[in-house]
């Protein structure tokens, strides 16, 4: 079920858990700033999941507290896994689902990273 991404941050939620070890995942890279791993249900030849290491409930949450060091930092791993990954000259796709229209699911902020692939159209509808 989406949420509401206005909600205080959750630490139960499923990526808080992945962050502490008690759930496993497949990790892509990982810095101080940042862990990304593969989706346990891809949408696509590759779709990695790039989230920041510090509680943040969304984009909108973690553009309005984050500090400049953890924006830059997460800014600069998507970057980064996607280069590592051979994405940039054959192309991908970024995603950040926000609350209830935006479809999300788990209440810490994550960028889908899409790739492989043609990706079809942006939206389906
Ligand atoms: P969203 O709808 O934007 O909140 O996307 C949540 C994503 O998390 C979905 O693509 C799920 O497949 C993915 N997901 C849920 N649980 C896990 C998990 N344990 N490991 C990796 N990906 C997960």
């Amino acid at each position: 079920m989406a949420i509401d991404a206005t909600q205080p941050y959750d630490d139960t939620n499923i990526f808080a858990k992945i962050l502490r070890g008690e759930i496993p995942n497949k990790t892509v890279y990982e810095d101080e700033h940042v862990l990304a791993f593969h989706d346990i249900a891809p949408q696509a030849p590759i779709h990695i999941l790039v989230i920041p290491k510090g509680a943040y409930v969304s984009w909108d949450d973690f553009s309005a507290r984050a500090s400049e060091a953890e924006i830059a930092g997460f800014i600069r791993a998507v970057g980064h896994v996607a280069r590592e990954q051979g994405l940039v000259e054959p192309g991908y796709r970024l995603l950040a689902n926000v609350g209830a229209h935006g479809g999300q699911e788990v209440p810490h902020l994550h960028v889908h990273l899409f790739g492989g692939g043609p990706l079809g159209p942006m939206l389906a509808r």
